[in-house]
């Protein structure tokens, strides 16, 4: 059986062809259909600037799958984020094309690299919402992505 993946694509800054950040978005997901099997991808939503990042970001959440494991899928995402024109630098900063590993239907995946879930999901609204809305009934032990997203809409929005 392969592998689903919930992957979260988020852009703050344009890109030489594709454009504005919800078209790089848009070709990421192109990208993501062409190089995996795409399930499904959320609408994109526009977010204000996170942690210092200065611009707004085109974020979504696609569905993927494929018979690679965690780590490599993960260098597999960093490979797309270069040809983006992504270079390596400040975490949270200014970039072309961020993509991570939300979740994946192998449960919870841990090594130096990598943590899945990814450790910050549960606070993202920009990760949830749209995770919600293509896969609300996915559960992280005994909660539903659809009760973390009714969570944290109660609570102050955050990064
Ligand atoms: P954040 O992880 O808070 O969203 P970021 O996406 O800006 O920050 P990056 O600079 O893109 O951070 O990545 C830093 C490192 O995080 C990656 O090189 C990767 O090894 C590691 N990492 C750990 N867990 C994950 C995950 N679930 N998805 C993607 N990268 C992860
Ligand atoms: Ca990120
Ligand atoms: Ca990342």
């Amino acid at each position: 059986m392969p592998h689903l993946y919930a992957i979260a694509i988020g852009s703050n800054r344009p890109h030489g062809r594709h454009g504005r950040p919800p078209q790089v978005v848009e070709a990421a997901i192109a990208r993501l259909d062409g190089e995996f099997g795409l399930f499904d991808a959320s609408p994109i939503v526009l977010n204000a600037a996170h942690g210092g990042a200065g611009r707004d970001f085109a974020n979504t959440v696609a569905l993927v799958e494929s018979d690679l494991e965690p780590v490599e899928m993960l260098a597999r995402l960093k490979a797309i984020e270069a040809d983006f024109g992504r270079r390596r630098g400040r975490r949270w900063g200014p970039r072309v094309l961020d993509l991570d590993i939300a979740l994946w239907s192998g449960g919870k995946f841990r090594s130096r690299q990598l943590t899945i879930p990814h450790p910050q999901l549960a606070r993202r609204s920009f990760v949830l919402q749209p995770l919600a809305a293509i896969a609300p009934d996915w559960s992280l032990g005994p909660l539903a992505v659809r009760h973390l997203t009714g969570r944290l809409a109660r609570k102050r929005p955050q990064g």
